[in-house]
């Protein structure tokens, strides 16, 4: 039993066919704060049997049409109406949010939240657009192409944005006319079960929206390995995302995969400075560095290495780090103990590999949580670990180019390609870079200028398939062609 508190305002149990209960075997898990590793309560643990219930739910949900059968105005009213009470609801929300992830209230405010209202404003305008189309033939017949949806769809995401990843899939899945069954991630698993709530005070039917709160391996295999589900959307690391898209694959289900992101910052000497120091800084910190669009690889053109390395060393150390609850953070904890201790390992493998630290590089002790400075290293090479990998933490690693087409080389010499930057002054250098660049989201002058709009997604190993944007709404139906013939009258 919970007390008062933030989880004192989560239904902390399985949602299954419109219903709250525990685990089969009456698990709970506790849920941790990343701020003073304090308990925050637990919450109902599933089972593989919950899971089975829950797609048995969505399942008949799905094969009724409760949900699918509706007009797109109709499901776009209800989505409209879960958009408006998730506005009432922001301080709820951003609370947990805050709490379950670390993250600074004041960005937890403004930005997931918002956010996650945008795009189920979005997905409601576009569930009115579900189109086909009439393909001309010269058979004695009409030929049309209808899109439906692909029936009951397993919906897997990461600890980062529980929020806004969990909506970016719920918002589509349910506007093209899914039933779901949703499995956030082990660590953060509050925002996903308010939002379930949400849904149902918004209209949502029974067994239309399912979200089962347990094991990451033992529920996501079951679940994407499931007969019963239709298609699936994942979004975290490569590692695991590769090992689900190979089960699905092997089912021949279609799977969208949002996976990990090694970006590669490239500030030219034309730049503004200003701006290109608000990019460069925006791409490593926000999130505290936990974010697979972050910016953690930084190629600065020489001539302007020294002063852009100059105005960073000042700035980054007075950026307040601190407790997410305080209005005036900007940098919270990282995750949990073990995040922190990976975080540290790729800096201690920095300096093994002849990397100097020009801030940070070390963890702050506060209230027992899991802090770690913004830290910038220079003088890594292209191959070092560090600058290879995705560190996911406040980590940026700098190095120096000479040409442009050095810069493309550089920042092209990755298996990910999910973002990427190109600050300069020339619009003509930004048309050029940006076009060679192989990353799915390039920002010009600025970092992670998003809209629900713009789709959003990999190239390589950073995924298949985009969220946002009317892309992401076809994820979410298949094709069905209709001939009927017309015999000639
Ligand atoms: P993760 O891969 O460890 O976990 C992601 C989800 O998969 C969680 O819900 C987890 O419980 C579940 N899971 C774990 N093992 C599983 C298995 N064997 N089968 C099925 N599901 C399983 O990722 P994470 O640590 O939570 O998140 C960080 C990663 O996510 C980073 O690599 C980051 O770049 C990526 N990410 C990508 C995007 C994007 O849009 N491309 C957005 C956010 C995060």
């Amino acid at each position: 039993m919970n007390a008062p508190g933030v989880l004192g305002t989560v239904p902390a149990k399985l949602y299954i066919n419109g219903a709250w209960s525990e685990s089969s075997n009456g698990e709970r898990h506790p849920v941790t704060n990343p701020a003073d590793a304090s308990t925050l309560g637990d919450v109902a643990w599933a089972t593989t049997a919950d899971v089975d219930r829950a797609v048995a739910a969505a399942r008949a949900a799905a094969d009724d049409g409760r949900w699918s059968g509706l007009s797109g105005r109709e499901r776009s009213r209800v989505l409209n109406r879960a958009a408006a009470l998730l506005r009432e609801r922001t301080e709820q929300f951003a609370q947990a949010e805050s709490a379950d992830v670390g993250k600074p209230i004041l960005f937890a405010r403004i930005v997931d939240v918002p956010t996650a209202i945008e795009q189920l404003e979005y997905f409601a305008a576009l569930a009115q657009t579900m189109d086909g189309a009439v393909r001309e033939t010269p058979l004695p017949a009409l030929s049309y192409v209808r899109r439906e949806p692909h029936g009951v769809v397993g919906l897997i995401t990461p600890f980062n944005f529980p929020l806004i990843l969990s909506v970016s899939k719920i918002a589509p899945a349910l506007a093209a006319g899914n039933t779901i069954v949703h499995k956030p991630a082990e660590d953060t698993p509050l925002t996903a079960l308010l939002t379930a709530q949400l849904l149902e005070d918004a209209g949502v039917p029974a067994g239309v929206i399912n979200v089962v709160t347990g094991d990451g391996a033992a529920l996501g295999n079951h679940l994407v390995a499931h007969p019963d589900v239709d298609a699936f959307a994942f979004t975290g690391s490569t590692a695991v995302g590769k090992r689900v898209a190979a089960i699905a694959g092997g089912n021949l289900k279609p799977i969208m995969t949002e996976l990990g992101g090694n970006a590669a910052n490239i500030v030219f000497a034309d730049a503004d400075l200003n701006v290109a120091v608000d990019a460069v800084i925006n791409a490593f910190i926000f999130n505290t560095g936990q974010f697979c669009m972050a910016g953690p690889r930084l190629l600065v053109e020489r001539p302007i290495h020294d002063a852009l390395l100059g105005i960073l060393s000042n700035a980054v150390p007075n950026i307040p780090v601190g407790r997410p609850s305080d209005p005036g953070t900007v940098i919270g904890p990282l995750i949990s103990a073990r995040q922190r201790e990976r975080v540290e390992g790729f800096v201690n493998q920095a300096v093994a590999d002849g990397g100097k630290i020009i801030t940070g590089g070390s963890r702050l002790d506060l209230d027992g949580g899991y802090y770690f400075r913004p830290t910038i290293i220079t003088g890594l090479g292209n191959d070092a670990l560090t600058v290879r990998e995705e560190v996911f933490g406040p980590v940026l690693t700098v190095q120096v180019f000479d040409t442009e087409e050095e810069a493309i080389q550089l920042a092209n010499s990755t298996r990910y390609g999910l973002a990427a930057g190109v600050q300069t002054g020339s619009i003509a250098r930004a048309v050029r870079v940006t076009k060679r660049l192989k990353a799915g989201i390039q920002w010009v002058n600025g970092w992670a200028m998003l809209d629900p709009s713009v789709p959003f997604g990999g190239y390589g190993d950073s995924g298949l398939g985009r969220e946002s944007g009317p892309e992401a709404l076809l994820n979410y139906t298949r094709t069905k062609s209709v001939t009927i013939a017309v015999p000639p009258a």
